[in-house]
């Protein structure tokens, strides 16, 4: 039987200039407090503070990035505007060429940062958040007083300066009923294409610290027949992508393989606040992720004892064990008689950062995102009211 680390070299794949996206998230602070928020600790956790990466850490990664030919970085967090040296970060990733995709709320977007944006530009549009159209459902959603002025004149020195953004929304129970109104106020941003993306079929914590806040989280959630009303406002359109979807053949029962998603490629990666590589935004299993700044175990990460110290594990090399995901099996008998099975997985959310997050193994089925992609392909027509992804004559007939 190999050792694991055989595994890993024996699926290893060079890796040369082949970094496409690198996601860094530069805090897991911020400065709202959302009733619905996967990952925030509070903006002045002074203990959360001393345990992020240093500003040399941080350029010393995107220094091996743009190494390894990654053209574009996201700062996201977290708010990463509350780092004080974030404008240093951004004029360094800039200077390395790369496109600066910036995941914010907007709250702390100066004149002096919008002139800056707009005399060095990110190059790719910011992406905003937005809670609310009014201060009421807005800091009934940020819970941080003053937050809608900040973020309506954050996003107003953007517009005077013609700097692109683009605007999405999470829907939550106090803004529910502002959709009309945002999708207006939307429509008139010039940069916005095509109508918004929205988060309502919210994830847990995703360090699963908080069990109290999962249940509200979950509480807020929309029902699957309620995800299928916003899905399908524009029917015949919903229709038509979902039968090319599957037409595609991005559908289909994947087996006891239990990652189907890009993470493997090691063509892109997630580097949190405390410098631990994982293969995506979502994925915070510490057996999966590979600490580059001083090798020592989950918990004790981040600057170490030297706060000067540089990552100690090349991105290069962390990279290179991700193709070992590729050899990751599935061994919940719930999922190798459901998901593994399932002709719905192209569809389904369902995914080992959602597993890991709801219920601390990879390879649970996640209940909620499977009643969500039943109720789809119910819709749909392509199952009936009885029937379940998983069925071997689900699979052979379609
Ligand atoms: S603004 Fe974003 S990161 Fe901050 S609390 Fe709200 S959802 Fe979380
Ligand atoms: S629909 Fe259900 S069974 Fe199918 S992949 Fe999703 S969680 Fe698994």
């Amino acid at each position: 039987m190999p050792t694991y680390h055989q595994r890993v070299k024996q699926f290893q794949k060079p890796i040369g200039s082949q970094l496409g996206q690198l996601d860094l998230e530069l805090t897991e602070r911020c400065n709202n407090d959302c009733i619905h928020c996967c990952i925030n600790l509070p903006a002045h956790d002074a203990n959360t503070r001393a345990r992020e990466m240093t500003t040399a850490q941080i350029k010393d990664i995107l220094h091996q990035a743009a190494d390894l030919g990654c053209l574009r970085v996201r700062f996201t967090g977290g708010e990463p505007l509350l780092r004080p040296d974030f404008e240093e970060l951004y004029l360094f990733a800039r200077r390395l060429g790369m496109k600066v995709l910036l995941f914010t709320n907007a709250r702390l977007i100066t004149e002096h940062l919008a002139d800056l944006f707009a005399r060095i530009p990110p190059r790719v549009e910011i992406e905003i958040t937005v809670y609310g159209m009014t201060r009421e459902s807005y800091e009934a959603v940020s819970r941080a007083p003053g937050s809608f002025a900040q973020f309506w004149r954050g996003v107003h020195l953007l517009l005077e300066r013609n700097i692109p953004f683009i605007v999405k929304q999470s829907l939550l129970p106090p803004n529910r009923n502002e959709l009309d109104q945002f999708e207006a106020w939307a429509k008139t941003i010039p940069w916005m294409k095509k109508r918004p993306g929205y988060a309502m079929n919210f994830d847990l914590r995703n360090r699963r610290d908080d069990e109290a806040k999962n249940r509200a989280v979950a509480a807020m959630r929309f029902s699957p027949d309620e995800t299928i009303a916003l899905l399908a406002r524009d029917e015949a359109k919903y229709r038509k992508n979902m039968d090319e979807f599957r037409a595609k053949k991005f559908m289909g029962a994947p087996g006891d393989k239990l990652f189907n998603c890009g993470a493997c490629a090691g063509r892109s990666g997630c580097v949190d606040a405390y410098g631990r590589l994982q293969p995506c935004m979502g994925m915070r299993a510490p057996e999966l992720t590979i600490d580059l700044l001083n090798g020592k175990g989950e918990g004790e990460q981040g600057r170490g004892e030297d706060p000067t110290n540089h990552p100690t594990t090349k991105l290069r090399d962390a990279l290179g064990n991700f193709p070992a995901l590729h050899e990751l099996r599935a061994t919940s008998p719930e999922y190798l008689r459901r998901c593994a099975q399932c002709f719905l997985k192209g569809l389904c959310e369902q995914c080992p950062a959602k597993a890991w997050a709801e219920t601390g193994t990879l390879d649970t089925p996640v209940e909620y995102l499977c009643a969500v992609a039943h109720a789809q392909a119910r819709y749909l027509g392509w199952l009936g009211e009885n029937e379940y992804g998983w069925e071997k004559k689900m699979r052979d007939e379609r």
